[in-house]
């Protein structure tokens, strides 16, 4: 189901824009109908009011929880369920100010194929629909107050573009959620950057580095666009100087794999408006891939500030319950089919 299909309901009941623009900012913001600015039932025609309650839970219907997992670092796992039975992950990101952020999945599966990532083993299932990736954001709104959306959980974003990018500009608009508080999270895909910076909603842009080495990259994920890191760089400085947000570089740190590229990172990172985050790996069983030593990645931490890299070292959420994407559904695939 598509954003469109919700917008034709909408209007086939005799909808204005205005009057769209409301129910969605009740659905998707979680305010009851009886509250808000002006009461509902005195703004919108009478059949349309009528006809929300069973209209929402049609949307809402088209994600449901299945399990929440609260791990020690205080994110939380949602694995959620899709209409025709398949599953997706969502994981809710504690943020300064009580404000939570909520990673979401824009796929059933992933086709780049990481080596080091529990979805890219299976490939990819089928495209979520704009208004599946919405009500992920709706639901998620029932349990935490969500002020920022990413999409680093199952999927690659640009694999889905026009769908994701739909999905981002309802919630820039409708949805309350500031544009820089929309992340967009790519391996990269020309496509992709050329679309983002015609956005009207122009989200921030995360991009998947992993390495400065082409080589290495085509390996690690092998069917990402072969797009080199040096190009990658200059088009995601491009956008990030349109955007007026900076590129976060995410870098997953694998032991002994690209955990020494200091001079490498500093040769490509010089001077460009964003921030390396590097994460060190969150292993998962039958994979190959180690976590470096913390100390290891303490130290590269370090150098990267003194060599002039803004750098921040970070985990991966929710470690203690499979942190991850896409770990949470396999080990609960396993245990108990959904
Ligand atoms: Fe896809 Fe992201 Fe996993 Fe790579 S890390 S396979 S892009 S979901």
């Amino acid at each position: 189901m598509q954003f469109d299909d919700i917008a034709q309901a909408l209007d086939a009941l005799g909808a204005r824009p205005l009057h769209r623009a409301r129910v969605l900012r009740h659905w998707l913001q979680a305010i009851p109908l009886t509250q808000g600015r002006r009461p509902l039932d005195q703004f919108l025609p009478k059949p349309l009011f009528e006809a929300l309650p069973a209209l929402m839970a049609e949307w809402q219907g088209l994600v449901q929880l299945h399990t929440r997992e609260p791990a020690g670092d205080g994110s939380e796992r949602l694995l959620l369920t899709l209409r025709d039975g398949q599953s997706v992950e969502a994981v809710l990101l504690p943020e300064r100010s009580k404000a939570w952020g909520l990673c979401v999945s824009s796929q059933v599966g992933c086709a780049v194929g990481c080596g080091f990532c529990m979805t890219g083993t299976g490939g990819l299932i089928r495209q979520l629909g704009s208004a599946e990736i919405l009500a992920q954001v709706a639901l998620a709104r029932t349990l935490r107050p969500v002020n920022k959306v990413v999409f680093m959980g199952m999927g690659e974003p640009s694999h889905n573009l026009e769908v994701v990018l739909q999905a981002i500009q309802v919630l820039g608009q409708e949805g309350g959620i500031g544009h820089k508080n929309l992340v967009f999270s790519t391996v990269g895909d020309e496509r992709a950057f050329e679309r983002l910076a015609q956005g009207v909603v122009k989200p921030a842009l995360a991009l998947s580095l992993h390495t400065t080495k082409a080589e290495l990259r085509e390996q690690l994920l092998p069917r990402a666009p072969r797009l080199s890191p040096q190009w990658l760089v200059e088009q995601a400085e491009a956008y990030a100087r349109a955007s007026g947000y900076p590129v976060q570089y995410q870098w997953t740190l694998l032991d002994g794999v690209n955990d020494e590229e200091e001079d490498a990172i500093v040769e490509l990172l010089t001077g460009r408006f964003g921030v390396l985050n590097l994460i060190p790996y969150n292993q998962v069983e039958g994979l190959p891939f180690r976590r470096p030593d913390p100390e290891k990645s303490r130290a590269l931490l370090r150098r990267l500030h003194q060599r002039g890299i803004l750098t921040k070292l970070r985990d991966s959420a929710g470690q203690d319950v499979e942190g991850g994407c896409g770990q949470l559904r396999a080990r609960i695939q396993a245990e108990r089919p959904v």
